[in-house]
């Protein structure tokens, strides 16, 4: 089968690859839509996991289930699925403790693109599929649909790590279609002020759509000065970041409350070591939580997202600015995140 593929770090091309083999918990799917993500960028152009050799990427896709294992229930050949970027294996011990992301090992329940071939090739398999896939409402389409593999979840996660809560003031740094979605997450779960940190008028336009009542352009001059001059000097609740590089730890700190979290699930893609200001940490006690978090995936989080798509809570077609069709647009797409043109928010391409 065809695929297409970090040769290397720095190197893409299209390779062909022996169909995957199906156990007997598991599925093989061939994608009806899949979008390329800023992760793999990282993966690739930054090397920042490391080594790939010919690993298919894609870690986003709605496809037609072709095969099931003989242990599947609820899953069959023709159904239309949601495969989340993360699929954990569910009897881990790190499951168990309520970090499937980690299932195994830290970060493993990310399989696609990263420890097996991912989703941008004519088939593609999936673990455990009774506990990984859902079936994709009717009412919502594959294209829509692909969005709740990894931006939904991602940004969503963002606000549920910050725990954020009715009334609060939340900072999102980085407004690509996951700060997007930490943006319409931060709103469902009723914060009352929301600062978005972005300069591309799309998004700026995208965030305001989603729930976000403050502007801030870090193009424009240091954002912890632009939002503390904007909210009287007074810090705020909590901060996501979902973009930006490691200064963003260091600016949240200055604007967060004591009590407050910080809330990363941007992919530290380059660089070191995170700084953390002495005096801003309250000399070491000042209780900022600084948090962390892949996304979680599995079958009741896609469901449970999948509703709000299905009962028009939330309109993901706002971050679709560009629509493709044909297999062969992969590669467009990814350049596409690659290179980030003014009028992007997230390519989506349909097979
Ligand atoms: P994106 O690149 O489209 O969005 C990030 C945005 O941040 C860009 O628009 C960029 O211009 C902007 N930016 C750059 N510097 C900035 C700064 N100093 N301040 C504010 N904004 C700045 O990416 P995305 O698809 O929205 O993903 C965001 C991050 O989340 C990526 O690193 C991606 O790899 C990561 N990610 C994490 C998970 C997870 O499970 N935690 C899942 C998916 C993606
Ligand atoms: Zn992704």
């Amino acid at each position: 089968m065809k695929g297409f593929a970090m040769l290397k770090i720095n190197e893409v091309g299209w390779i062909e690859k022996e169909r995957p083999h199906c156990g007997p918990m598991d599925a093989i799917v061939r994608p009806l839509a899949v979008s390329p993500c800023t992760s793999d960028v990282h993966t690739v152009y930054e090397g920042a996991i490391g080594e790939r050799t010919n690993l298919i990427l894609g870690h986003e896709a709605v496809g037609e289930v072709v095969e099931t294992g003989s242990l599947v229930k609820d899953f069959k050949k023709g159904d239309t699925v949601i495969i989340p970027a993360i699929t954990p294996d569910w009897g881990a011990v790190e499951s168990q403790m309520g970090f499937s992301q980690h299932s195994g090992c830290m970060l493993c329940g990310w399989k696609f693109s990263n420890i097996k071939d991912g989703v941008f090739a004519e088939f593609f398999h999936v673990n455990e599929a009774d506990g990984n896939m859902a079936l994709l409402p009717k009412n919502v389409s594959i294209e829509e649909g692909v969005m709740l593999s990894d931006m939904v979840p991602t940004g969503f996660h963002g606000a549920d790590n910050a725990k954020v809560s009715y009334g609060e003031t939340v900072i999102v740094i980085g407004i690509g279609p996951v700060g997007l979605m930490a943006v319409a997450g931060a709103n469902l779960r009723g914060a009352a002020r929301i600062f978005a940190v972005g300069s591309r008028e799309i998004c700026q336009d995208a965030a305001r759509k989603y729930g976000a009542t403050d502007i801030i352009n870090y193009k424009q001059g240091d954002i912890v000065k632009q939002i503390q001059e904007a909210n009287n000097k007074k810090p705020v609740d909590k901060v996501i970041i979902a973009g930006g590089g490691l200064e963003a730890f260091e600016q949240a700190l200055k604007l967060v409350r004591p009590g407050g979290i910080i809330s990363n699930v941007n992919y530290l893609g380059s660089g070191d070591h995170i700084k953390i200001n002495r005096l801003d940490w309250g000399v070491g006690m000042v209780h900022i939580s600084i948090i962390g978090g892949l996304m979680p995936g599995g079958r009741k989080n896609m469901e449970y997202l999948s509703n709000l798509l299905k009962y028009k809570k939330l309109d993901v077609g706002i971050l679709l600015t560009h629509r493709f069709k044909g297999f062969g647009f992969i590669e467009k797409g990814l350049a596409l995140m690659k290179d980030k043109p003014r009028d992007l928010i997230k390519p989506v391409v349909t097979i």
